[in-house]
C-alpha cells in the first residue's frame, strides 16, 4: 500500500486499512450472496443480517443497555441538530439546555430556535472556544426538556473529559467527532447522536441511540422521516437506509472489537497519539501554539498555529511532501489541524511529530 498517505482529514476520514480491504474484497460479492452491498435489497436476509450485526456490535462496543435503541439516519449531524428539537422541544413548556463549546454547538442552537425556546447555559465564544466547563460549573435548569453538548468541537479541538452534570434531564450528545474513540457510560445519555465520517465510517449514514421513554414525545403528527418513533418503529427500514454506510459501519465496529481490544484499549491508543503531538507543542517553546487550554484538549483533531501565514503555509507544503495531508485548519480558524481519529496509525503520529520538531529546529 505505497501510495497511501497520512490522512489528517477532519472528515470525511481515514478508515481502518483491513475494513477498506475488506469492502474491496466484497464489492463485487459479498460471500453467500453473489452480488455486493450496492445491490441487495434493504429488506432481503442478507441486509437484515449486516443490520442486525451492525446493531450487535455497537451494544457490545458501548455496552449499550437494553432500553436504548439504535438507529442508521440520513441527513448527517445537521439533521439532528432539527431532529433533536422536532421531537424532544415542540410543545415543551421549558427552553431546552444547550451548552455551546464551539462553532458545531452554535449550530445545534440556530436550528433548534426554529423549533422552539433555547437557553444557551453556557457559551464559550468569549474566549474564542478555548474549553469547555469544568465539571462543576452546573446550571441546568431541572425542569428543561434536555441538556445539550457537543462531546468533541472538530473544529476547534476541545474535547469533554467527562458528561456536564444534567440530573434528571436527558442529556443529548453530538458525538459525531468522538464516537467509538472511547468508552462512555450510556446509561447518563438519553439521546447519542454522530455522523459515520469521522470515526465511524463513511459519510451519507448518521447513528442514533435513543433512550426508549423519549420516544413517547415524538408527536404523532410528525413527518415520518423526522419522528425518532417512526423509525424505532420500523427498525431504520422506514425507508431505504443507507446500506452500504451500515455496512461499512459494522466493519469499523468489528475492526474495534476484533483487532483493537474494544473501546478501553483504543482509548489508551487514542491518549497516545494525542500525547505525542501535544508534546511537541508544549516543548517548542511557543513556536506551536496550541489553541485549546490544557485540560479540554481534544485527542481527536489537534489544533495550533505558527507565528506566521508564511509558516503555516510553508509547514502544509513540507508535510504534504512528506505524504502528511490535510492538515490545514478550517477556514473559520485557521491555523493547522491535525485530526488523528481511530484508524490513524501510530506511524502517522509519529512521522508528523517528527516532522513537527524538524521544521521547528530549521525555522
Ligand atoms: C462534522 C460534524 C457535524 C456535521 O455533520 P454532517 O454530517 O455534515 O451534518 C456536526 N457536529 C460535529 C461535532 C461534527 O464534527
Amino acid at each position: 500500500m505505497t501510495d497511501r498517505v497520512f490522512n489528517f482529514s477532519p472528515g470525511p476520514a481515514v478508515l481502518p486499512l483491513s475494513v477498506l480491504q475488506q469492502v474491496r474484497q466484497d464489492m463485487i460479492a459479498l460471500p453467500g450472496v453473489g452480488c455486493s452491498i450496492l445491490e441487495i435489497s434493504h429488506r432481503g436476509a442478507a441486509f437484515l443480517d449486516i443490520l442486525a450485526r451492525a446493531k450487535a456490535d455497537l451494544v457490545e462496543l458501548l455496552r449499550i443497555p437494553d432500553n436504548y435503541r439504535i438507529l442508521f439516519l440520513q441527513g448527517g449531524s445537521r439533521l439532528q441538530f432539527s431532529m433533536v428539537p422536532i421531537n424532544l422541544l415542540r410543545g415543551a413548556s421549558q427552553p431546552a439546555d444547550y451548552i455551546v463549546t464551539g462553532s458545531w454547538g452554535s449550530k445545534a442552537v440556530l436550528e433548534a430556535k426554529h423549533e422552539g425556546e433555547v437557553r444557551a447555559v453556557w457559551d464559550g465564544a468569549g474566549s474564542n472556544y478555548d474549553r469547555v466547563p469544568s465539571s462543576h460549573e452546573s446550571f441546568v435548569n431541572q425542569e428543561a426538556p434536555y441538556l445539550h453538548f457537543t462531546s468533541n468541537e472538530t473544529i476547534q479541538g476541545v474535547q469533554f473529559r467527562r458528561e456536564p452534570a444534567a440530573g434528571q434531564v436527558p442529556l443529548v450528545c453530538d458525538a459525531s467527532s468522538d464516537f467509538l474513540s472511547r468508552p462512555i457510560p450510556v446509561e447518563r445519555y438519553g439521546l447519542i447522536y454522530a455522523c459515520a465520517q469521522k470515526n465511524a465510517g463513511p459519510s451519507g449514514v448518521t447513528i442514533v441511540v435513543i433512550r426508549e421513554d423519549l420516544l413517547d414525545r415524538s408527536s404523532h403528527q410528525l413527518p415520518g422521516y423526522l419522528s425518532y418513533r417512526k423509525h424505532v418503529q420500523e427498525d431504520s427500514l422506514y425507508n431505504t437506509p443507507p446500506t452500504f454506510g451500515v455496512y461499512v459501519v459494522g466493519l469499523v465496529a468489528r475492526w474495534l472489537l476484533d483487532e483493537t481490544g474494544g473501546l478501553g484499549r483504543m482509548d489508551e491508543i487514542n491518549q497516545q497519539k494525542a500525547k505525542q503531538l501535544y508534546d511537541v507543542l508544549d516543548n517548542s517553546e511557543g513556536f506551536y501554539h496550541g489553541h485549546a487550554q490544557l485540560a479540554c484538549r481534544s485527542r481527536m483533531n489537534v489544533t495550533f498555529r505558527l507565528p506566521s501565514d508564511e509558516l503555516e503555509q510553508m509547514f502544509l507544503q513540507q508535510a504534504h511532501e512528506r505524504k502528511l495531508h490535510n492538515l490545514k485548519g478550517h477556514r473559520s480558524v485557521g491555523g493547522i489541524r491535525a485530526s488523528i481519529y481511530n484508524a490513524m496509525p501510530f506511524e502517522g503520529v509519529t512521522a508528523l511529530r517528527d516532522f513537527m520538531q524538524e521544521f521547528r529546529d530549521t525555522h
